[in-house]
């Protein structure tokens, strides 16, 4: 690691007046640190922003506010999160291990980097680490990659469960900016897909402090499910995932939520699958034909086009799991 200094700020406004571009805010340090093991990130200024963030969960007029040091294994625990959120806990209980859980922090998970295994590579062109120098996984090991909303300068995926479970519940993002001035971003709007641009994850300006997520109220807590495929049962991130929440009123589907992690840039909606199901039956027939419009015009690379199956039967899965509560 090249020499930084490290410093501590107490509150977000000292956080964000002493942020600039050379230097990076540590939270749970289990992406950040990394990074910085293998040169990717190279700070010369580490400034602990973990005393200057909420770690509460709290009722508020906008529904439910996790504070951005809420660290993840809270989220699998907290009684406001398990009865009115119960999704978040689903997703997030599927993710990383326990150690890192209790590390790593609600605004770091947001924030980290996709585990594409060329970016962590330095000897490979990464158009993502390095602009310009070209996308390795497009024509090469690319099985992890996106089947959805990729271009040919990055096919890299979101690795985040709980950003999955967050973009299902329609979440918002808040943030102070450099300025001091605080703003809210939309969750679907957070993440962006490459295009040209590759090397940029998500819409949060520069130097801006992520301080909490927002979760209005709504009626899907009593039938959620996440559902997450991978190479090993635990401790791996997704080939693909999915989560589903439904309102039910008797087996008449009032409303649905649909969205997939390891497929895309981002935490990907299946809108039409929504939009399907609203007013159906809940029914193993409606469930499949839900899939079925998911997984139509998914462009799937040269080695992972066993995702599309696997995205299917994930869907499915997840819909009649949500029937279990
Ligand atoms: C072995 C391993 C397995 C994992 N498996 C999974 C998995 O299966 N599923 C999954 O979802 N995740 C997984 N993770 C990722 C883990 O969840 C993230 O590393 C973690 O959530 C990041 O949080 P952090 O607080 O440690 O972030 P940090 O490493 O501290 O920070 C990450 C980035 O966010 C920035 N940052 C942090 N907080 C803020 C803020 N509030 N405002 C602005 N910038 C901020 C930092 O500057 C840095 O750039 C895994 C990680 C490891 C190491
Ligand atoms: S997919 Fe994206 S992160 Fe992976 S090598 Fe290509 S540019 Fe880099």
């Amino acid at each position: 690691m090249r020499p930084f200094s490290f410093s501590k700020t107490e509150n977000t406004a000292k956080a964000v007046a002493s942020k600039n571009d050379q230097a990076r805010f540590i939270a749970g340090g289990t992406n950040l640190v990394d990074l910085m093991k293998k040169h990717i990130a190279q700070p010369e200024a580490v400034i602990d922003i973990t005393s200057s963030l909420s770690a509460k969960i709290e009722n508020t007029t906008k529904g439910l506010r996790i504070g951005a040091m809420v660290r993840n294994s809270a989220l699998t625990t907290d009684s406001k999160i398990l009865s009115q959120h119960p999704l978040i806990a689903k997703a997030v209980l599927a993710g990383a291990s326990p150690q890192i859980r209790n590390m790593a922090s609600t605004g770091g998970n947001l924030l980290q980097r996709t585990r594409c295994p060329y970016f962590y590579d330095t000897t490979s062109p990464c158009n993502k680490r390095k602009p310009g120098s070209g996308c390795s996984a497009l024509k090469g090991e690319n099985r992890m990659s996106a089947v959805v909303g990729y271009s040919d300068q990055c096919v890299a995926v979101h690795p985040s469960d709980l950003c999955v479970a967050l973009a299902a519940l329609d979440a918002s993002v808040n943030i102070i900016n450099k300025q001091q001035q605080k703003t809210t971003i939309a969750f679907k709007d957070f993440h962006r897909l490459p295009g040209d641009q590759p090397q940029t994850d998500n819409q949060l300006p520069a130097n801006a402090l992520i301080t909490s997520i927002d979760i209005a109220s709504h009626p899907f807590h009593k039938n959620s499910a996440y559902v997450k495929l991978r190479d090993r049962d635990s401790y791996a991130f997704a080939l693909v995932s999915v989560a589903a929440a439904l309102h039910l009123l008797g087996n008449k589907i009032k409303d649905a939520r649909l969205a997939s992690g390891g497929v895309a840039h981002k935490p990907w909606r299946w809108y039409a699958a929504e939009a399907y199901l609203k007013g159906k039956e809940a029914n193993v027939e409606n469930f499949k034909k839900a899939a079925d419009i998911a997984i139509s015009g998914l462009k799937p690379l040269s080695g992972n086009a066993f995702k599309i199956p696997m995205l299917r039967g994930a869907i499915e899965t997840a819909l009649q799991n949500c029937l279990a509560g």
